[in-house]
């Protein structure tokens, strides 16, 4: 059994639509029992975002231009596929409340994240019913399924966690009783719903984790997310040309990856998977002869001293000891910062310190940073270091215990000619954090690629 997601790009258009169907109906065909899973169609999550906030300042008639535009957008498909009535049958009543929240929150002026959550989990819902009536046309059962059985927490409707037990049996009653029919679910990625049946979202980009749940809660091993690159790539091909696909990788190494910056999968997808033995694929759905990137417990062993490295914007904060009053101990001061960051919902990407000085990064554009700086200057002194890059520099598990790793990499960003802010290596050695100036970025990019990604020097 499999698990097929398809992301934005490859629910886009009438053309990427035929290239998703052909690979559900070729899996279809050997015999795989699949369970599909989709993001909405490119743009129409940010397009509805975008409705909300004008909505919200009472600009309805400009929300109602861009809720027409997502209109417009499935209807030329749905005509360009060949299945407008069909579409319009199965879509009528969807488009009907979409435009009837729309009106609710300009006519309210409020857009609290319960309503934010209910109004973006229509991309999915619509692009769903898109690909069913498609390959129903093509005589292929497919059942459309709106994710109402993932069942989340209620913690944060934008970003919210799940309860797996609960899960696993609303899906069980929901979702088999379609595969044992022989028909293929097509379900919404993204959402799920709290205790109350109240719509909350699994974060942006969730869908992929999506995938992941149902997997984990039907105990299917291989989970393919289907999108528009080849697989994990040695570094950003806009960076250095050269960069070439990783065939296999571990699954810590791919985790640190995506949470610092690779684009192309959530990083919350892969544990879930993986801790039942699983394995996840990212595939081209573009591409569909290249075998792309399996994400496995562990990679084949490599000679390289770097697998792979990514980046991520961040701010870095540094707050001065010194300036604190000697009563506090080191541990009350990280307690303080850590519980004002909390409270202030700004996350910690990056830690070092010592005895005169803490450092850490928070991702570039949380909107509540500039309150969370003012309250932790009520702590010591803070400084602020804008536009800086952490890059997250992956080794393979093959690094475990040699030595030499991390000097040839600080020698590496030191021939590029860059100086290194502030870094730091967890134990397990395969992720070396280092943060400098993102105007710098690329020519250090390049130089630890063309040193260490090309060059096999683990020997
Ligand atoms: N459509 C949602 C987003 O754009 C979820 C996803 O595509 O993974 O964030
Ligand atoms: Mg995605």
């Amino acid at each position: 059994m499999k698990v097929l997601k398809f992301g934005g790009t490859s629910m886009g258009s009438s053309q990427s639509l035929k290239a998703v169907s052909e690979i559900i109906i070729k899996n279809f065909e050997e015999n795989h029992k699949i369970v599909v899973s989709c993001s909405a169609m490119s743009q129409v999550t940010n397009k509805l975002i975008k409705i909300g906030q004008l909505a919200e300042k009472w600009e309805i008639k400009e929300a109602l231009v861009i809720y027409k535009e997502i209109v417009k957008k499935h209807f030329d498909t749905a005509l360009e596929l060949g299945i407008e009535k069909e579409f319009k049958h199965t879509s009528l009543k969807i488009f009907e409340d979409l435009e009837g929240v729309i009106r609710g929150i300009g006519l309210l002026h409020e857009l609290s994240d319960k309503s934010h959550a209910y109004l973006v989990s229509f991309g999915e819902k619509l692009s769903t019913r898109l690909l069913a009536c498609y390959l129903q046309k093509q005589s292929i059962s497919a059942t459309q399924l709106d994710s109402f059985f993932i069942k989340l927490k209620g913690d944060n409707f934008k970003e919210d966690n799940v309860d797996y037990e609960k899960t696993k049996s609303a899906i069980e009653k929901s979702v088999l009783p379609v595969l044992e029919n022989n028909s293929i679910p097509i379900i919404t990625g993204f959402f799920g719903t709290n205790d109350a049946g109240i719509i909350s979202l699994l974060g942006r980009g969730g869908s992929d984790f999506s995938a992941a749940i149902l997997a984990k809660s039907l105990n299917i091993k291989v989970v393919e997310i289907w999108t528009d690159v080849d697989g994990f790539l040695s570094a950003d091909p806009r960076i250095v040309k050269n960069a070439n696909l990783i065939e296999e990788i571990g699954y810590e190494e791919a985790s640190e990856l995506c949470f610092f910056g690779a684009k192309v999968l959530h990083p919350k997808t892969i544990r879930p998977v993986i801790d039942y033995g699983g394995e996840v694929w990212i595939k081209n759905t573009f591409n569909t002869t290249c075998a792309g990137t399996k994400i496995t417990q562990k990679a084949k062993p490599s000679c390289h001293a770097v697998v792979s490295i990514s980046s991520k914007s961040v701010v870095m904060i540094t707050l001065d000891v010194f300036s604190v009053p000697t009563t506090k101990c080191k541990s009350e001061i990280f307690g303080e910062i850590f519980s004002t960051l909390k409270k202030c919902k700004v996350g910690v990407d990056m830690i070092a310190s010592s005895e005169s000085l803490i450092s850490f990064c928070t991702e570039k554009n949380n909107i509540h940073l500039d309150e969370a700086v003012n309250a932790l200057k009520k702590i010591g002194d803070i400084k602020v270091y804008e536009d800086q890059k952490i890059l997250c520099i992956v080794s393979p598990k093959d690094v475990l215990g040699k030595k030499g790793v991390a000097a040839a990499i600080f020698q590496s960003i030191a021939d590029s000619g860059v100086s290194v802010g502030m870094y730091s290596q967890n134990a397990s050695e395969i992720a070396q954090l280092v943060v400098i100036k993102e105007s710098e970025t690329n020519q250090a990019i390049k130089q630890v690629h063309q040193d260490l990604v090309e060059k096999c020097t683990l020997i």
